[in-house]
């Protein structure tokens, strides 16, 4: 399948890209997990874009398409993806179609992932990640925690919290999200690809993609 997952920070994008990649060999693109790469190899793509990120605001169109541009036409693509954080402004949705339309491929859907603001607010302050960057688990203090706490079950290392997933950062992000990147709603509403379903639960999501796209 071909799909864009849209939502805001803590929708759990990530976990439903995950939970899809496995039904049919669709890869999982995130453009925020390319670039936390490549902040921690520190290539130049990884300087110009640390900044941004840790300040919770959006890194430049131009940098994202240029990543995208190559990622789409690799050869995995083919069996399907499934774009996970991207597109996060209309330009950005504007220039995936024309780069869609180049490359000759066809977006099943944009399945937007709606969840209550508390929900989001609670989900992302609880987030804990490895401080190792050769593991980087993910845990929740509250449905998920560690075995002892603060200390990662499966290397040993300390977890941390993002550094922006502090709550200023986090409500900064969420800004972000509701100016620049909700109008996508209606953008892709408007290109006749959109399914908006209640993301309270990931299964239910996977279930309802599945029913829908088969
Ligand atoms: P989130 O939990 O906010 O969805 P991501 O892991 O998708 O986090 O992204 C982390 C950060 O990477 C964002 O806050 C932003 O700085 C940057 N980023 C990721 N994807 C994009 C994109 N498509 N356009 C611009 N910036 C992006």
């Amino acid at each position: 399948m071909k799909l864009i997952l849209l939502g805001a920070p803590g929708a759990g994008k990530g976990t439903v890209a995950k939970m899809l990649t496995e039904l049919d060999g669709s890869v999982q693109i995130s453009t925020g997990d390319i670039l936390r790469g490549a902040v921690k190899a520190g290539s130049e793509l990884g300087k110009q874009a640390q900044d941004f990120m840790n300040r919770g605001d959006l890194v430049p169109d131009e940098l994202i398409m240029g990543i995208m541009e190559d990622r789409l036409q690799e050869p995995d693509c083919a069996n399907g993806f499934l774009l996970d954080g991207f597109p996060r402004t209309i330009p950005q949705a504007e220039a995936l179609k024309e780069l869609l339309a180049r490359i000759g491929v066809k977006l099943d859907m944009a399945v937007s992932l709606d969840v209550p603001r508390d929900v989001i607010l609670d989900r992302l302050t609880t987030r804990r990640t490895c401080s190792n960057s050769d593991c980087q688990a993910i845990y929740n203090t509250k449905s998920s925690p560690t075995k002892v706490e603060g200390v990662c079950d499966k290397c040993g290392s300390p977890t941390i919290q993002r550094e922006d997933e502090t709550v200023e950062a986090i409500s900064h992000r969420l800004e972000t999200y509701n100016e620049k990147t909700a109008p996508l709603i209606g953008y892709y509403e408007g290109e006749g690809l959109l399914m908006s379903v209640n993301a309270t639960s990931s299964d239910a999501v996977v279930a309802a993609i599945k029913e829908r796209i088969g």
